[in-house]
């Protein structure tokens, strides 16, 4: 058997993509967790959060049975604090920071308790927010991921009247279409889009992509601003013989097409190499597993110290039967009759540290092979250089320049997020999309 679809029964595809963070089921589980909170002075668990939420607050507002307050705390920093509760690497960022920590204790599970307030806002269509009157100003924003939502939230909120133009079908960007599907479901990535969308003052235009369907010069001239949050999506090549053999895939489509279709119809090998270490390549190795791959091996170039994604994530991926091959480059991809069958690594040492500060990979020269009938390539993504260039942005290999405050060379045009950054996290796009508001607003109020 090699690649192909349907490996499992509808229920062991129902069990391998559940929620792998059950909620809350009632309040008073959310209680007594809030109850723990120690409600710190100069709370290290916001300082944390690259959107600042008061955690403190909304924890001591769930402690008091104010569901409803502790929503509009979460949603005043973080209109996607929802999503950001599902996905957020927290180990490294609140609950790494909680003072839990210090005592060797269990820190306070602040993303569950933020999934509990956010959920129950989102499920229940909570008008939490009222928008100012317009004050007669158009904005346009690019791309309905993260950076755009929190953007044309926040500048909807002043009055601002916003149109947003997306390139897919369906908001919610890397949400949507590019995390495992175990963390967040389809249904309520619908649900949190409308329910930012439904502050009011919001047009979306959907299968409207920024070079193709829309221009720059037509946006800025229709518009008094315009917010470029337009992602990264392209996936870096490996650059070596036998990239175009059948089998091969990278895990930006691969999580595309889970995201976008029935379990049963994605295929997947039955001995899948996985190339890379961040959380793309965790989220592509994890889920080929749990659509009935046989084995899993995840390739990366340098050792465990060096590894992109967070512990907890490795656990994941090692918890559900991943193998990991360290200090290992692929080489060479070997085929039979156009379809992959063998990956060839080189064998690594760490040399001096490079650009990054962490130890670079040196090919030893040595190389082993292993029996594969899939790669799926992570080795990142890369901005969309030729569309940024072409818009006359300046750029550096496609990461828009922007300055404090978040206007980009062209005066009244403003980015942020991955296009600008590279790529970060939800929480971090998010913020960018508040930055790109707050700029906005100065330069339309000026
Ligand atoms: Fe509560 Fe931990 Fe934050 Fe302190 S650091 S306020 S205990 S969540």
């Amino acid at each position: 058997m090699s690649i192909q679809n349907n490996r499992l029964s509808p229920q062991e595809f129902e069990n391998n993509f559940s929620d792998i963070h059950p909620p809350f089921e009632h309040i008073e589980g959310a209680v007594i967790e809030a109850n723990r909170c120690l409600s710190c002075y100069d709370a290290p668990c916001t300082k944390l959060c690259p959107t600042s939420i008061d955690v403190p607050l909304f924890i001591k507002q769930i402690s008091s049975g104010n569901i409803k307050g502790s929503a509009k705390t979460i949603f005043s920093s973080n209109i996607m604090g929802g999503a950001c509760s599902k996905v957020c690497p927290v180990e490294k960022l609140c609950e790494g920071a909680c003072v839990y920590n210090l005592l060797q204790e269990k820190p306070i599970s602040i993303a569950k308790l933020q999934r509990y307030s956010t959920e129950k806002a989102i499920a229940g269509k909570w008008k939490l927010f009222n928008r100012k009157p317009s004050i007669g100003k158009k904005v346009a924003v690019v791309g309905a991921g993260p950076a755009g939502l929190a953007c044309a939230h926040a500048l909807s909120l002043q009055g601002v009247d916003v149109t947003i133009f997306e390139k897919e079908e369906k908001g919610g960007g890397l949400m949507t279409y590019g995390v495992a599907a175990y963390k967040v479901t389809p249904e309520f990535c619908k649900n949190e889009v409308d329910y930012i969308l439904s502050v009011g003052g919001i047009d979306i235009h959907y299968k409207k992509a920024l070079g193709t369907d829309i221009t720059l010069p037509e946006l800025q001239q229709k518009y008094d601003a315009v917010f470029l949050g337009i992602g990264v999506g392209i996936a870096r090549r490996l650059d070596i013989p036998g990239e175009e053999l059948e089998g091969v895939e990278d895990a930006i489509s691969f999580i595309y097409n889970l995201r976008t279709t029935d379990f049963s119809k994605t295929p997947v090998g039955d001995k899948v190499a996985v190339i890379g270490m961040g959380m793309t390549a965790i989220d592509a190795a994890t889920q080929s597993k749990r659509l009935g791959a046989k084995e899993v091996t995840m390739i990366y170039r340098r050792t465990e110290n060096e590894k992109p994604c967070t512990d907890v994530e490795l656990d994941l991926a090692k918890l559900d039967g991943c193998s990991i091959v360290w200090l290992a480059n692929p080489k060479e991809i070997i085929g039979e009759n156009g379809k992959v069958k063998k990956l060839v690594c080189s064998k690594m040492k760490l040399g001096e540290p490079d650009a990054s500060g962490r130890r670079a990979p040196v090919d030893t020269g040595e190389t082993f092979t292993i029996d594969v009938d899939m790669v799926i390539k992570a080795a990142g993504q890369i901005p969309f250089e030729e569309l940024v260039s072409k818009s006359s942005l300046e750029n550096k290999s496609g990461k828009i320049s922007i300055n404090k405050k978040s206007e980009t060379t062209l005066k009244g045009v403003f980015a942020g997020g991955d296009a600008v950054n590279g790529g970060k996290e939800v929480v971090d796009a998010v913020q960018a999309g508040k930055d790109g508001a707050k700029g906005i607003l100065e330069y339309l109020t000026s």
